[in-house]
């Protein structure tokens, strides 16, 4: 673990903004209660605790965890987001252990929500996963059109009949996105795997066919995408699948290659987030 926390004291406090400010000029660390406000902030855009507090399977899932920032100093260097790629640093909150079972997630506008005791070896990468969320959220049209172009996934507006709507996971990553469907007849989602013990880390891809308005547990039941897109863990939705593909270099597919070729239709403008 590459973490080391400490109280929050004159000194450390100085000598974190002193490190920092060396070396990641570009983002200052905000302080617990900034973060604090920030989490309230991007509640009020997208719901997504009283969405969680409405749902009974999500409620459960998230029962004893603490989703709160960490009041603590984090001594981990964020590393900056590589120049030559279009990802937006967005904004590092560090949080409590068990906020959402540990698991990194962004909210809006541009907030980055990482466990305080993430290994710092694994931080790179997962950022650069975050970032990929941050930009969705800041540029959702370029991001639908580019699902269409390189998937030829298109957004489906209808709803999820309410016993499916019901059994799914809450991702706060696409909690404000639209649904996708591929061929337009199927519509990734994951839904919890044991609805007596929901847990937020055992969740199973499902596809939901339109025409039937049925649930497909079998990837090999949906036309061309495991021949598309491989096995991607979490491929519940567009956006994870995306996010997934372009932060991890063992994975390779025919879709990684088709976003690849169009992610120059990205604008690169950091500039909103020097607030
Ligand atoms: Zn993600």
């Amino acid at each position: 673990m590459g973490s080391v926390t400490s109280k929050l004291t004159p000194e450390n406090n100085a000598r974190n903004q002193n490190f920092s400010s060396i070396m990641r000029p570009e983002r200052p660390p905000i302080s617990g209660n900034d973060a604090l406000q920030a989490l309230v902030a991007a509640e009020r855009i997208d719901g997504y605790m009283l969405a969680v507090s409405k749902n009974r399977y999500n409620r459960k899932a998230r029962f004893g965890k603490n989703y709160m920032p960490t009041f603590d100093v984090v001594d981990m260097v964020i590393p900056s987001p590589d120049p030559s790629q279009p990802w937006p640093s967005g904004q590092v909150l560090w949080m409590e252990p068990s906020a959402d079972g540990g698991l990194p997630h962004t909210r809006p506008p541009y907030y980055i929500c990482m466990p305080k005791t993430y290994p710092e070896d694994k931080l790179q990468n997962t950022l650069l996963h975050e970032r990929i969320h941050v930009s969705q959220r800041m540029y959702p049209n370029e991001w639908i059109d580019m699902i269409k172009n390189a998937w030829g996934m298109t957004v489906w507006n209808d709803t999820l009949p309410s016993n499916i709507e019901d059994r799914r996971r809450l991702n706060p990553d696409i909690l404000m996105a639209p649904h996708f469907a591929w061929k337009n007849e199927y519509v990734p989602c994951s839904i919890f795997v044991d609805l007596t013990d929901p847990s937020l880390n055992k969740i199973q891809l499902v596809w939901y066919h339109i025409p039937t308005r049925t649930i497909r547990t079998d990837v090999n039941t949906i036309p061309g995408w495991k021949d598309f897109f491989g096995i991607i863990p979490h491929g519940e939705h567009p956006y994870e699948i995306a996010a997934y593909l372009l932060s991890d270099d063992s994975l390779s597919c025919r879709a990684k290659n088709a976003i690849n070729s169009i992610l120059f239709k990205l604008p690169i403008n950091d500039k909103i987030y020097f607030m």
